[in-house]
């Protein structure tokens, strides 16, 4: 079970990550997008830090909820409705199963790549969301977790991207991480380091 003083820190490790990666998480997407993702997340995470008495002050599947609302109103672009809906999923996911984490989150995950009309292995934030997912369900380690989070995000580099702003570059994309894919392990790290 996930304390209210737990999804606090959490959001706050989330929101100080992006924040100090934010030059890194544009410099990624000004090569293969528009060089707005650094942006968009910060933007998106500070919202949801500055209003997270309110929020976790609720129970967690209602503040999951309350936070992918406010991601979907703040971080814009095509991830912010993508990291929405994973958070709105879970929230969904864990008020009908409570203690199936790895079920709730599988299922989140589904849900983006159903959002997206995207699947794994297209050079997206679904690279490393579906191994994280598998590597939940499998019962893995917190630093087993990482290790693969951060590996899947090297992986995205010799791939072309198939879906978002990077496939518009088709085989040009090739050579660069995705900037998704970073900020999902980077997230990941944060909330790993918290719970
Ligand atoms: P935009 O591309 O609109 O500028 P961002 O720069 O904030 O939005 O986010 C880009 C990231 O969103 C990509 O690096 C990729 O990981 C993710 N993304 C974009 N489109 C999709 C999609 N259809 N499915 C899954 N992830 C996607
Ligand atoms: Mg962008």
């Amino acid at each position: 079970m996930i304390s209210e003083a737990q999804l606090k820190a959490a959001i706050a490790a989330i929101a100080s990550t992006v924040a100090s990666h934010a030059e890194e998480l544009t410099a990624l997407d000004s090569a293969i997008g528009d060089g707005d993702h650094g942006a968009n997340m910060k933007r998106g995470f500070d919202a949801v830090a500055a209003d997270i008495d309110a929020i976790a002050n609720k129970p967690l599947p209602d503040a999951l909820k309350a936070i992918g609302t406010k991601l979907v109103m703040t971080v814009g672009g095509a991830s912010g409705p993508l990291y929405g809906t994973l958070f709105l999923t879970l929230g969904k996911e864990l008020a009908a199963a409570p203690d199936d984490y790895p079920g709730a989150f599988k299922k989140a995950v589904d849900a983006v790549a159903a959002r997206g009309k995207s699947e794994i292995g297209q050079k997206t934030m679904l690279d490393v969301l579906y191994p994280v997912a598998a590597a939940l369900s499998a019962g893995k380690s917190k630093p087993e977790i990482l290790a693969i989070a951060n590996a899947e995000v090297e992986a995205t580099g010799p791939r072309k991207a198939i879906r978002g702003r990077a496939s518009f570059l088709g085989d040009r994309s090739i050579g660069h991480v995705d900037p998704g894919a970073r900020s999902t392990a980077l997230i990941a790290e944060a909330v790993a380091g918290v719970l």
